[in-house]
């Protein structure tokens, strides 16, 4: 199925529906086909040992939302109906959710500038939609530790640019990064910082941690660059209420490679919806390749990603309400 909801200047949201999922029609002058109004959200429905279904802190996809849309000049969707809208499409697609541990079902809330004009000035109409698709583990077979390459050509955000939001523009910029780091073997791009191309910023499509000797977790600062995950503020909150230090700040490529040598950085670990907390195995970079300790999984990393595992499938306690039962 999906959920639909029109909005139109002067009127707001109207006219929400659940109906079979079927193609949209679109004119070719849909302002989204040319200047790329457009955001969405992921996050994932799975179900509970009791037999229930829960999302993992929806309401944090809620106001990321709000403020992709705020970035993107389109108007706010209110946080109930955006909650609304998964809880409908989880209850009618109640089916589609893989039984057990490893798989759930996938959703993904857009907005995009459905009005038909060609100028260029933020849209009068929009169009919301929800859709859903079953997805299976994501690493069959146990964890296995993502490489990565450095890019040396590409940025995905600059001060002032749309690096914070979930919009579909920075994802079609950094299709050529990817294509670039599947090229040298590796299964996700690290993107340098935009002005001094020194500090490293995020993945693809993950957020980076290190874990330093003395237990320090060091993730790079949300300065509206990198995309505020969902994942990374929940490792945040976990490790500071286990009593370890937690730095938001900088990392250089140089730090992580100097610290890979010496010893001083233990563990780096990514993190993200889809894969939840993966190791960093190999980095790989026109300076030369280096790994962390024996390029496994790190036992911090390991700890992290089972604490949280256990949280989201209903396992262990959940200290921050994270857990959102919908069925
Ligand atoms: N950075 C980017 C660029 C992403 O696409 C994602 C995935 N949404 C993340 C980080 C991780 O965010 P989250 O933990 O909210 O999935």
């Amino acid at each position: 199925h999906m959920v639909t909801v029109r909005y139109a200047d002067g009127k707001g949201w109207y006219e929400p529906r659940v109906e079979a999922r079927a193609p949209i029609p679109m004119d070719p002058a849909s302002a989204v086909l040319h200047y790329a109004q457009e955001i969405f959200e992921g996050l994932k429905a799975y179900t509970t040992p009791d037999g229930g279904v829960a999302m993992f802190r929806p309401d944090a996809n809620a106001k990321r939302f709000g403020l992709s849309a705020q970035r993107m000049a389109m108007p706010a969707l209110p946080e109930e109906i955006f909650l609304k809208s998964l809880h409908e499409i989880i209850a009618i697609d109640r089916k589609w959710i893989p039984e057990g541990e490893d798989g759930s079902l996938y959703l993904r809330p857009f907005a995009y500038a459905s009005e038909v004009f060609l100028g260029v000035r933020p849209a009068m109409e929009y169009l919301y939609l929800v859709i859903a698709s079953p997805v299976g583990p994501y690493f069959s077979g146990g964890v296995k530790p993502v490489s990565v390459w450095v890019t040396p050509d590409y940025t995905r955000a600059a001060p002032g640019g749309t690096g914070a939001a979930k919009c579909g523009g920075n994802y079609a910029a950094g299709l050529s990064a990817q294509a670039e780091a599947i090229e040298h073997g590796c299964d996700q791009v690290v993107y340098l910082d935009a002005v001094e191309r020194k500090y490293v910023d995020e993945l693809g499509g993950m957020n980076v941690f290190l874990v330093l000797d003395d237990g320090t977790l060091v993730t790079p600062p949300l300065t509206g660059t990198i995309l505020p995950g969902i994942t990374r503020d929940s490792v945040i909150k976990l490790a500071e209420r286990a009593g370890r230090r937690v730095e938001e700040r900088a990392i250089s490529l140089e730090e992580w490679r100097e610290g890979a040598a010496s010893g001083r950085v233990r563990e780096a670990f990514a993190c993200g919806t889809a894969a939840v907390i993966t190791p960093i195995g190999v980095i790989r970079s026109l300076d030369g390749d280096f790994t962390i300790a024996d390029g496994g999984p790190g036992e911090v990393t390991m700890g992290l990603r089972k604490e949280l595992v256990d949280i989201q499938r209903g396992r262990a306690a959940d200290p921050f309400h994270w857990v959102h039962k919908v069925l």
